[in-house]
């Protein structure tokens, strides 16, 4: 028989149990808190990222728009995914603001990656191979630009666990957007052109930049818009041992000549250091088709009667377009060689206004405060900040600058070569932590900033 004090003790030693096993139970939550914001989980989640093949033609899609809300979830963050074109998700996140009537804060960044020739890499593309000698991790995308997407996401992580912020006043919103690398179409141009984009009220928009080899963090205003040009030359065929005038290879030939100067000019000016590869218009010649197919190669004692080449060119927005649209009317494609040209397979020749009618550059000076709130936020995180640059290619901003709104170029990669597309692209877990401060620091003056800007009256008017 349990006599009243046996009860008494077993209580007691019940009561004991069950405290230190909630105890412990906390502890271990408080020790998993403090894990994810450690370095190795910061990584750890990084490499998760990578590790989702997104490559073009056939990304998967679903599975990263799942790992992105499940992000955004551990985060309390507000998530939708839209789906302007079907199996194509963007995923749309929202940290809502104090001041919700403030004019918002996008952080874009693409989900889609370039695909890889798997056997010229040291290490498999979505291995997320972190080599622990020298801490780099090598993977498609941990440059262009899964690394932003996360960064962002880490930087939000940090501020709702700074007891000095975490609230915004303005909503930051974040857009994960699908098949940037194949033009853009069914992700940030349709975004920017929804209902959903209007009613965000975007006051600012930060994109995609390059990685820097230099200590400094280079950072994009503009970009040069691609135009794609097919020239054909025709003439009269003949016999390969015959010279005579105006064969369709010799025209051809001299419109090649012509370009081939063009661009050597072009590119003299960057090699000479007076121009910045952004500020040229680039030439480059993407395909030569001609001849006469026979079953072991080409037909050789004949000269064909057409002759095509193609070529990938890029102009900055202050370029003159008027007079390289003559140019190549007149000396690399002219009617008189019997030339014809096209511009772009894919008509692919951007315009160089945004929808008001204005160049499309972003201000990167005292008119634009968001320019000066970044290069002030990337200084408090001790990060340098190079002279503002005009992006060679094309990226998304172009479809958010066309919507009349400030759009800045910024991947935080000091220290490191520009990998994009190229094999065993990889960037440093040291620079991508450091990254994440920087991001942090913007965020924060971003979604801080009470005033309302020019713009922002401007757009309020219209
Ligand atoms: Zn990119």
């Amino acid at each position: 028989m349990i006599t009243l004090a046996r009860l008494l003790l077993l209580l007691l030693l019940f009561l004991v149990l069950f405290l230190s096993s909630s105890a412990s139970k906390a502890a271990s939550a408080v020790s998993q808190d403090e894990d994810s914001s450690s370095a190795s989980s910061i990584i750890s989640r990084f490499r998760q990222y990578l590790q989702i093949n997104t490559a073009q033609p056939k990304p998967n899609y679903h599975e990263a728009a799942d790992f992105l809300i499940s992000q955004a979830n551990s985060l309390s963050l507000e998530s939708q995914v839209l789906e302007f074109v079907q199996g194509k998700p963007l995923v749309l996140l929202k940290w809502p603001g104090k001041k919700p009537a403030l004019p918002s804060i996008l952080l874009n960044s693409h989900t889609d990656v370039v695909p890889s020739e798997h056997h010229k890499w040291a290490h498999p593309p979505f291995d997320a191979h972190l080599d622990s000698a020298t801490g780099n991790i090598y993977a498609r995308g941990s440059q262009d630009m899964k690394c932003v997407g996360m960064q962002y996401l880490e930087a939000i992580r940090k501020l709702k666990a700074s007891p000095s912020f975490r609230q915004p006043l303005r909503t930051v919103y974040l857009s994960f957007v699908p098949d940037e690398e194949i033009g853009g179409h069914p992700g940030a141009e349709m975004f920017a052109h929804s209902e959903v984009f209007q009613k965000m009220n975007v006051g600012v928009v930060l994109d995609e930049g390059l990685a820097s080899p230099d200590d400094f963090y280079r950072v994009f205003y503009a970009e040069r818009s691609p135009m794609w040009l097919v020239i054909k030359a025709t003439g009269p065929p003949g016999h390969g041992a015959k010279l005579y005038d105006n064969s369709a290879m010799e025209n051809l030939l001299k419109s090649i000549e012509s370009i081939r100067r063009f661009r050597a000019a072009q590119f003299d000016l960057v090699k000479s250091g007076s121009r910045a590869e952004g500020e040229v218009i680039s030439v480059n010649m993407a395909f030569l088709k001609a001849g006469t197919p026979s079953p072991t190669g080409f037909v050789m004692n004949l000269q064909p009667s057409e002759a095509q080449a193609g070529f990938d060119i890029r102009v900055p927005p202050a370029a003159d377009h008027l007079s390289l649209e003559i140019r190549i009317a007149e000396e690399w494609a002219p009617s008189s060689r019997n030339m014809t040209f096209e511009l772009g397979q894919f008509k692919q020749k951007a315009s160089v206004y945004d929808k008001f009618g204005k160049p499309m550059l972003t201000a990167h000076d005292g008119s634009n405060p968001w320019w000066g709130l970044l290069e002030e936020a990337i200084k408090n995180a001790n990060g340098k900040v190079g002279k503002p640059e005009i992006f060679p290619a094309s990226t998304d901003a172009r479809y958010f600058r066309e919507q009349g709104l400030p759009a800045i170029g910024f991947s935080p990669m000091a220290n490191t070569p520009i990998l994009l597309h190229d094999h065993n692209e990889f960037l440093n877990k040291d620079e991508y932590l450091k990254g994440i401060d920087a991001y942090e620091s913007i965020i924060k003056a971003f979604a801080s900033f009470d005033e309302r800007t020019s713009d922002d009256e401007s757009k309020a008017e219209l």
